[in-house]
């Protein structure tokens, strides 16, 4: 199989895998517990939260386990302490574990701004500037880079926008964490969602970062785990699976970005100089180093995700089929893909493992079934008259 999915999922890594089987068979004790048995686990804790704020400058007590990306999001915005204030600022194209908490808060009374990228994929600073309510805004909310098309967001001014305007400024860097440098201090963060399984970890952990200082309160309630912030026996063996990863990525020279960059731009150039009508989604400068979001005109993305399957290739598509009707996905929409482009998008997302014989591989077969799908196409027949 060739697997270039990784912005849905990634593989574990050899240290996060070695790390959790000791949790689960030998070091188990409940980590609340005061017996010796459990010092272990706690200790075992103690160095996920060192690692996962070392990798972004944070200090261990900035850090919150919690069950993934999306309770991180969920926490993020409903959890901050606003007072009288009813207003957030968000973008378009932000994941759906934002997207649909706004939506939720709307229902709530909060009114809700959402920005929109440019064509590019990239949000302009100065119409979050804009956005701003003074005395109401209470919270800006933008992805650190997109999960669709890869783009990376001026956070650092963003960040200071926020702050000049006393607004708390929360990133969505699900896709970024563990794969290009963050430093949340120099780019003025002061609350950010990771998630342990895009970034070598398992499934079903992540983090919220709040810096310290920033009043919030719990979102699950019960005992008084994560310093009273975050109820639940922790998923010990996930935790320091998500630890282990993050010592892993630190150890690597700059994240292997320049060999995960040469794949891509191979990939790039071959598919751009060897499939006509087709057109590379987002700023090619500021995008994660692994990002290919390409759309096909003449094709149905999901058909071609399909027929890419039946090769052994997996990647995924930025339109789908909803009760008989085809549908472009937001992020799509929202930098305004051209419609005969739009429904053939596919995401190929890349890391350290791919080799070069891989994409050329991929380019091969994608060139083949591109001109199957097209000839299947009654309105690539009319058109170029073939
Ligand atoms: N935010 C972004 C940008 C994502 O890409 C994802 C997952 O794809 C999430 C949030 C949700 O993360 P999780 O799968 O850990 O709930």
């Amino acid at each position: 199989m060739i697997y270039l999915d990784n912005a849905a999922t990634t593989v574990v890594c050899k240290s996060a895998y070695n790390k959790m089987i000791k949790l689960l068979s030998d070091d188990y004790a409940n980590p609340s517990a005061i017996y010796s048995f459990s010092s272990s686990a706690r200790r075992e804790m103690n160095l996920a939260r060192y690692s996962i704020a070392k990798l972004i400058n944070a200090e261990p007590v900035e850090i919150y386990f919690t069950s993934g990306g999306t309770e991180s999001d969920n926490w993020a915005l409903r959890g901050i302490n606003n007072g009288e204030k009813k207003h957030i600022i968000t973008t378009s194209f932000e994941h759906h574990a934002i997207i649909n908490t706004c939506k939720y808060l709307e229902k709530k009374g909060f009114d809700v701004t959402y920005v929109e990228p440019d064509e590019f994929g990239i949000v302009d600073p100065d119409k979050i500037r804009r956005a701003i309510r003074k005395n109401d805004t209470f919270l800006i909310s933008v992805m650190f880079a997109n999960n669709e098309i890869g783009t990376i967001q001026p956070i650092k001014e963003i960040g200071k926008i926020a702050h000049e305007n006393n607004i708390i400024f929360h990133t969505d860097a699900v896709q970024a964490f563990g794969h290009i440098q963050i430093d949340v201090k120099e780019l003025n963060i002061d609350m950010l969602s990771a998630s342990s399984h895009k970034c070598y970890g398992p499934k079903g952990t992540g983090i919220l970062y709040v810096r310290q200082g920033i009043k919030f309160q719990p979102f699950i309630h019960g005992g008084s785990q994560e310093r009273k912030m975050r109820a639940g026996t922790e998923n010990v063996p996930a935790i320091a699976g998500f630890g282990a990863a993050c010592a892993e990525i630190m150890s690597k020279n700059n994240y292997n970005q320049a060999y995960i960059l040469s794949l891509r731009n191979h990939f790039i150039k071959r598919i751009t100089s060897e499939i006509d009508y087709c057109i590379i989604n987002g700023s090619q400068l500021s995008r994660l180093p692994g990002n290919i979001n390409v759309s096909f005109a003449y094709v149905d993305g999901e058909a071609l995700l399909i027929q890419l399957d039946l090769h052994d290739i997996v990647c995924s598509a930025g339109s789908a089929c909803n009760a008989g009707q085809k549908q472009v996905s937001h992020v799509i929409k929202s930098i305004h893909v051209p419609e005969l482009y739009s429904y053939g998008t596919v995401r190929f997302t890349l890391d350290e493992h791919n080799t070069i014989e891989e994409i050329d591989q991929t380019v091969d077969e994608l060139k083949e079934i591109i001109i199957k799908l097209r000839q299947m196409s009654s309105e690539y027949k009319t058109r170029l008259k073939v």
